[in-house]
């Protein structure tokens, strides 16, 4: 299988591609003109191209579905280049807005959900990814493309701003050399420039590693999916929470570098009569006081056969409004392409359903 070039920052490019301008060159065509093949990269000499195409592949993605829900909210099955197939999605998190004329004053704004790995180790209880096991770590140049791709697919400029989420199929973590190399990619000026305010990393909570990651300064954020306030439910919910507690969490949480006007998100996940009574609640207050913490409550999606139900409404809100009356910013995610199957990982069993 050949590389591909987005596995490579322009520094590596630099090195693998002479003279130095001609990298750069490479650079723009990838980054900012989406380019698919080499023929398009006009500004180089066709000896070089013959060279470049014998050694690497550019677009090591290939669309294989897309499903479009009523919100904007758009979902991409990819297969790789060993026919494995990952998902990623792009979330409309804020409408265009026109002025009396018609002119855009302000233009929408857009996030990408990102894969890591094709299925996760970790195993949790509640997902539908661990249901397929782990399978392999993705490349940077694969979790590079995916944004490549969906912006060449929506016409998104490359100077248009993007908020990156490393939220999609596997553990962000547990990947940690290439998914460093991908955020590097991602920062550089000659390629997309999306700075590491606009990357945040989604981890079960590998304690060890999110020290490992603060460590490498890139100035991402992080999110904690933490799901539940005491470590009998969470290992239920989150088998490897035996090695990496809730208290060895907390800690590394406290020890990683957050940018001081920003707050570590803590994702939970709220599950009916598990998780999401006021007793909960209140333990949740406890254990992020003293952390500049921003709560994102999410309602569990189901699937067939999950011994796991949504929550009700009213419980949600309750549970809001007890974390937002005791000092945290609290919010509901709200269900972005709930027509299109939105949690992690559904899109990919349907497809495989849908072949048997
Ligand atoms: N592995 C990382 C990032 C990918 S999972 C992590 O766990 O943080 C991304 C998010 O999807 C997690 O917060 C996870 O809890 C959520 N998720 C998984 N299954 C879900 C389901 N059935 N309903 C709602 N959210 C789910
Ligand atoms: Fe892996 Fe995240 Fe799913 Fe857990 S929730 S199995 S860590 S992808």
């Amino acid at each position: 299988m050949k590389p591909s070039l987005y596995e490579f920052t322009l520094k590596e490019l630099l090195t693998e591609v002479k003279p130095s301008f001609r990298a750069k060159q490479i650079y723009g065509w990838l980054y900012h003109n989406y380019v698919t093949s080499y023929d398009e990269m006009k500004n180089l000499p066709k000896t070089l191209r013959d060279e470049l195409s014998e050694r690497f592949v550019i677009d090591p993605l290939k669309i294989v579905k897309k499903e479009i829900a009523s919100d904007g909210t758009i979902k991409y099955l990819f297969e790789l280049q060993d026919g494995k197939t990952i998902e990623t999605v792009w979330l409309k998190m804020k409408e265009e807005i026109t002025d009396e004329e018609g002119n855009v004053t302000q233009e929408a704004k857009y996030t990408i959900c990102v894969s890591t790995q094709v299925g996760c180790k970790v195993g949790c209880a509640f997902c539908l990814t661990a249901k397929g096991g782990f399978t392999r770590d993705l490349s940077a140049a694969e979790i590079v493309a995916q944004v490549v791709a969906l912006k060449r697919d929506n016409n998104h400029k490359h100077n248009r701003m993007i908020n990156i989420v490393y939220m999609g199929m596997g553990e962000p973590l547990d990947n940690l050399a290439n998914l460093a190399k991908a955020i590097e990619v991602f920062q550089e000026e000659e390629g997309l420039a999306i700075s590491g305010k606009r990357q945040t990393v989604s981890t079960s909570g590998l304690s060890t590693k999110i020290d490992r990651l603060g460590e490498m300064d890139l100035g991402v954020h992080i999110a904690i999916s933490l799901h539940a306030v005491d470590d009998a439910l969470r290992t239920e919910l989150i088998p490897m929470n035996k090695a990496h507690n809730i208290a060895s969490i907390i800690d590394a949480v406290k020890r990683f570098p957050i940018d001081t006007r920003k707050r570590v998100m803590f994702e939970y996940l709220v599950i009916k009569n598990k998780n999401d009574d006021l007793g909960s609640a209140k333990k949740l207050v406890k254990l992020l006081s003293g952390i500049k913490a921003k709560v994102n409550l999410i309602y569990f999606n189901p699937y067939p056969d999950t011994p796991y139900e949504r929550p009700e409404k009213k419980d949600m809100v309750a549970f809001q409004e007890y974390l937002i009356n005791h000092g945290l910013l609290c919010t509901i995610r709200d269900s972005k392409g709930i027509d299109i199957s939105a949690a992690c990982g559904q899109l990919k069993e349907k497809t495989a359903s849908e072949d048997r």
